[in-house]
């Protein structure tokens, strides 16, 4: 067997470990050289676990998300790096106020792109998971990690680009991970309620407009790794600030989603590979044609 690469980029610590970590977990597992990139370090994360909202803890958030980011590596058996860059914040309000002065979300593109082609030039993934053009979810630093990734793919294989931050690299696909799939709640909802469970995605649901249509008509990729959900929540569960583990997230019990929805999904966003959709595998399309 091969072994792989696998580059996640992330804009906070935790994200990892909600978008595609039971997969990392099991390619980790499998023998591949798995590195999530942090790119902010969570700075303006409020505290969302009612459980840790003590002092102690809130006078020291940036050491706190630190030391639960490497529990989390740990548990996913995944290496972790950080590119220093300053959490932009959830702007709230109307109008919205202005981002913070500073932080990743105002940097010129070239500053974040530069130090992440620098982490690619290095590790030289084969495969690099990011998020699409949303962000999978509206936070600024989201977008941006976009951005970033998706200008650090072109400018990492470029040899005029960035020439002092490593050898050139071309990593061979892309994919954007895809965690709001509309069929998957559905699915979880109705065997929540034929178990006669509270069914915590009802409300959800029902304001989640159909017109908008479902992220699944983008999914090119799914990736069986229900076997490495629990490590999932355990890693979740160690960003102990940010995650209630009374909340919804854990509310399906996991031989219910190992039994409903045992995948992870992704889109195939760039390749260099042929490969046939649909895949079930990230690596799908990469013997014999990548250099290792
Ligand atoms: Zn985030």
């Amino acid at each position: 067997m091969s072994s792989y690469r696998l580059m996640a980029v992330h804009a906070h610590p935790d994200d990892e470990s909600s978008k595609g970590a039971a997969t990392m977990a099991k390619y980790a597992a499998e023998g591949n050289d798995v590195l999530v990139v942090t790119l902010t370090g969570g700075e303006r994360g409020d505290i969302l676990n009612p459980a840790m909202d003590v002092e102690g803890v809130r006078d020291r958030m940036p050491e706190v998300r630190r030391e639960e980011m490497a529990a989390a590596a740990a548990t996913l058996g995944v290496r972790q790096t950080w590119l220093g860059f300053v959490d932009s914040g959830l702007p709230q309000g109307d109008p919205l106020p202005p981002l913070p002065e500073g932080c990743f979300a105002v940097e010129p593109l070239e500053v974040p792109t530069e130090a992440l082609v620098r982490e690619i030039r290095a590790f030289r993934p084969h495969v690099m998971i990011t998020y699409d053009e949303n962000g999978g979810y509206p936070h600024p630093d989201h977008i941006r990690c976009h951005e970033v990734s998706m200008a650090a793919f072109e400018a990492a294989a470029d040899p005029e680009a960035f020439p002092d931050a490593g050898e050139p690299w071309q990593i061979s696909k892309v994919y954007y991970t895809h965690g709001f799939i509309r069929k998957r709640l559905e699915l979880f909802s109705e065997a929540m309620e034929a178990a006669g469970k509270t069914n915590p995605f009802a409300a959800w649901l029902d304001r989640w407009k159909t017109e908008q249509g479902d992220l699944m008509a983008r999914v090119t990729t799914q990736v069986e790794c229900a076997e490495y959900f629990p490590h999932r929540d355990k890693a979740l569960i160690a960003h102990a600030t940010q995650i209630d583990p009374n909340g919804n997230f854990f509310a399906v019990p996991l031989e219910m989603q190992q039994r409903v929805w045992p995948t992870e999904e992704f889109e195939l966003a760039k390749t260099t590979v042929r490969t046939k959709i649909p895949e079930s595998d990230l690596f799908a399309g990469l013997d014999g044609e990548v250099e290792l």
